[in-house]
């Protein structure tokens, strides 16, 4: 079995200097899946707002609105903890995102 390295022995990657910047940056593009989410089912109870790492749900008057596609990185971890499981995951190909991010009211 080989020796894997320590942490602090792994060459350091790419370093953000300019917090906030994904402000500007589209990092959606890392993204394979994507979330649909059943309005019908939604009870708006935020808790996949709470879990998104990358705050990625537009809420609008206390309502869950849709997701924003510029941001999310499909990790689905919005699909896990949805107590209605009305979140699903589906292939994100270039024509599903542009339904997606109409379906889900986002651009
Ligand atoms: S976790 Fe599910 S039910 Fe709750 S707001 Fe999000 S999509 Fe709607
Ligand atoms: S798939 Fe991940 S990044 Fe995208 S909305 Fe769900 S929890 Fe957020």
């Amino acid at each position: 079995m080989s020796e894997q390295p320590l942490w602090q022995q792994i060459q350091q990657g790419g370093i953000s200097t300019n917090p906030g910047s994904t402000d500007r940056i589209q990092t959606g593009d890392w993204r394979t899946e994507v979330p649909v989410i059943d309005f019908e089912r939604c009870t708006h109870c935020m808790i996949c707002w709470v879990d998104c790492p990358d705050a990625s749900f537009e809420v609008a008057d206390t309502k869950l609105i849709g997701v924003d596609l510029k941001h999310c990185k499909g990790c689905g971890i919005c699909a896990q903890v949805c107590p209605t499981k009305c979140i699903e995951m589906v292939p994100d190909s270039a024509a599903d995102r542009d339904t997606n991010a109409s379906a889900n009211g986002a651009g």
